[in-house]
């Protein structure tokens, strides 16, 4: 695999995940890349083909009407062995390809050329390509218009990302995180799993940047994500939705479970030590915590109740987790942690 990173095939599916763009809808912004790539090479097909461990799936396609193929008939698994465009003159004379049931029935490829679609990060993710079913040769023209294109394949891809990650702290930007929450959602009442919302506040952080300044801050913010994250699965995560308010949705864990991982994400900020400009500086979080059940309502009660207990939390002196009871139980009494360690910034 030729990556300028020194990673494997395992990093090469976590540069093409971070996309998150597997299995979504066709769209206007990568259909209009196909178009040009097959006009101007003036073949019958092109795609946008994106390999994960056991199949391409193609984000465009044009003149094709399969979804996606298994890898190993693949021909992209090929081109993103490379950094340079492979073609296949006539795959009949290739022996790599001459039995591909792609090549013996439909659609019936005797031509193919592809570039390879490489991430920021040096990975090949997959790659622009074009089908015929007549060998043929291509120009230097034609196979540079597809290297642009597939650039900007990746720009298009990563400009995405940018906007859906907030830079500072790498959790997801509110919009983005608000999407993800409104996908979960419906699965889980589709599938009639729990949600659970943690919602976190840091205490007293304009006194940290007042006291430290606002670069102090922005480390804190930082490095508490961090120190989140070591807490959390894979499938949890973490949006910004404001300057030091986070949230975090943790997908099939009910109410207990969320309070539990709640007092492990408070508990670790209130243990770390912080050092800004040389000083050791403790720095704590109010926490609320709401499970969205089957019978629940939307995104927004759910974010709302976590809100609420949230506020509960500073209210009730900080540095604590309080859940929010779900609608329709008996409120139960206010979950408390244990609070061994009191916020220092006044
Ligand atoms: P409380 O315990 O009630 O939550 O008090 P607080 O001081 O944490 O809350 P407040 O809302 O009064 O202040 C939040 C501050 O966060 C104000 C704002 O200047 C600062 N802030 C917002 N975004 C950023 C950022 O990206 N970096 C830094 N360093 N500060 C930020
Ligand atoms: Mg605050
Ligand atoms: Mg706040």
């Amino acid at each position: 695999m030729v990556n300028c990173n020194s990673g494997g095939e395992a990093e090469r599916i976590l540069a093409l995940r971070r996309y998150d763009v597997l299995d979504t809808a066709p769209e206007e912004a990568f259909d209009r890349i196909t178009r040009i790539a097959k006009s101007a090479l003036g073949m019958p097909i092109a795609l946008v083909s994106l390999l994960d461990e056991h199949r391409q799936w193609f984000k465009s396609k044009q003149g094709l009407d399969v979804a996606e193929t298994s890898r190993d008939v693949s021909f992209c698994s090929y081109t993103i062995q490379d950094i340079r465009p492979m073609i296949v003159a006539d795959t009949l004379a290739d022996p790599r390809f001459a039995n591909n049931p792609l090549v013996l029935g439909r659609p019936h490829i005797r031509f193919y050329v592809g570039v390879p679609l490489r991430s920021r990060d040096g990975y090949n993710i997959g790659s622009l390509c074009c089908l015929d079913s007549e060998p043929r040769t291509v120009t230097d023209t034609q196979i540079g218009i597809l290297e642009d294109l597939a650039k900007i394949v990746v720009d298009e891809l990563e400009l995405r990302l940018l906007v859906s990650t907030d830079c500072l702290t790498g959790a997801m930007s509110r919009q983005a995180f608000h999407q993800q929450v409104e996908r979960d959602m419906a699965r889980a009442q589709r599938n009639g799993t729990a949600l659970s919302c943690v919602l976190i506040d840091i205490d007293h952080f304009k006194a940290i940047n007042d006291n430290y300044g606002h670069a102090a801050g922005d480390h804190v913010l930082e490095r508490a994500v961090a120190l989140w994250r070591m807490e959390l699965r894979k499938s949890d995560y973490i949006g910004r939705l404001g300057g030091e308010e986070f949230a975090v949705m943790l997908p099939e864990t009910p109410l207990s479970a969320a309070l539990d991982i709640a007092e492990r994400l408070r508990a670790v900020l209130a243990v770390n030590e912080f050092t800004v400009g040389g000083a050791a500086l403790a720095v704590t979080a109010s926490v609320g915590v709401a499970a969205s059940q089957t019978a629940s309502g939307g995104d927004d009660r759910l974010l709302h109740r976590a809100d609420v207990a949230m506020y509960e939390a500073k209210a009730a002196g900080r540095n604590r987790v309080v859940s929010h009871a779900e609608p329709g139980m008996e409120p139960s009494a206010p979950y408390l942690s244990m609070l061994e360690a009191s916020p220092l910034v006044p």
